[in-house]
């Protein structure tokens, strides 16, 4: 699932595998982009914002140029040396492939590409809360948004990337369960909105730099969640077959009895 952690990480690879090159070639396979060309370019940096990926480029004088780009639940960038075959997915799931000299970067999938002056990357980031892992993570300014909605359910609010960026389904299922929150819980009936903040920063954070999401320790396949995935199996802590229901057009998973109603 592509979270704050995986689009990090991805940031990561292309920013090894392309950064300080000059791309000698680009196929844009989305329609607002077909008649793009950025080869000439030069990568000057990889950087992710929440779960939005920010390609930045650079030529001579000329205005420093974004590509904006979104995993949402299955798109992925691949690094591929020059001459691999391609074979993390299906051909037909090329969104774009940016080529130089050492790398081609192939992106699955992928939603929300654009290309942007870099200056106006507000346009697309701009409306997002504290990201959990940003330079500028700021858990005061997240609860201070979180708590603006007093009416919403904890579990919406901690998804909501307006409140926090970077939290996505898993973070969030396994989140309410270490901190023993009913999903549907309000916010204003909330106790401690700044240790749930922290503490979905801390899971999230850390996963950084590798591609199992855990928050059990184990990275055991089976073993890596509390409840996430794992609708009637026995709780971790009270063996309560944990449960699973719909919510805000997500699914959640929790524990009845860890996770009582208020
Ligand atoms: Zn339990």
């Amino acid at each position: 699932m592509p979270e704050g952690d995986t689009v990090w990480n991805t940031a990561r690879v292309l920013e090894k595998a392309l950064a300080g090159d000059v791309l000698t070639g680009s196929d844009f396979r989305v329609p607002q982009l077909a008649t793009t060309d950025v080869a000439g370019w030069t990568v000057a940096e990889s950087a992710s914002r929440g779960k939005h990926l920010l390609l930045r480029l650079t030529r001579g004088s000329e205005t420093p140029l974004t590509l904006h780009s979104h995993l949402r639940m299955d798109g992925a960038w691949r690094a591929y040396a020059p001459g691999d075959r391609w074979t993390a997915r299906p051909a037909h799931l090329i969104r774009v492939v940016l080529r130089s000299a050492r790398s081609v970067a192939v992106g699955y999938h992928l939603h929300e590409v654009a290309l942007l002056p870099t200056a106006e990357e507000d346009t697309l980031v701009g409306h997002l809360g504290p990201d959990l892992l940003g330079d500028d993570w700021d858990p005061a300014e997240a609860v201070r948004r979180i708590a603006a909605q007093p009416d919403a359910s904890i579990a919406e609010a901690l998804l909501d990337q307006r409140n926090l960026a970077g939290v996505g389904n898993l973070y969030k299922a396994e989140t309410m369960f270490l901190r023993g929150l009913w999903p549907w819980t309000p916010v204003a009936q909330v106790n401690d909105l700044r240790s749930a903040v922290e503490l979905a920063q801390k899971l999230v954070a850390s996963n950084r730099g590798r591609w199992t999401q855990t928050t059990t320790g184990s990275l055991r396949r089976g073993e890596t969640s509390y409840v996430y995935g794992r609708r009637a199996q026995p709780c971790r802590r009270c063996g309560t077959a944990i449960r699973k229901a719909d919510q805000d057009e997500r699914v959640t998973y929790w524990c009845p009895r860890c996770q009582p109603r208020p």
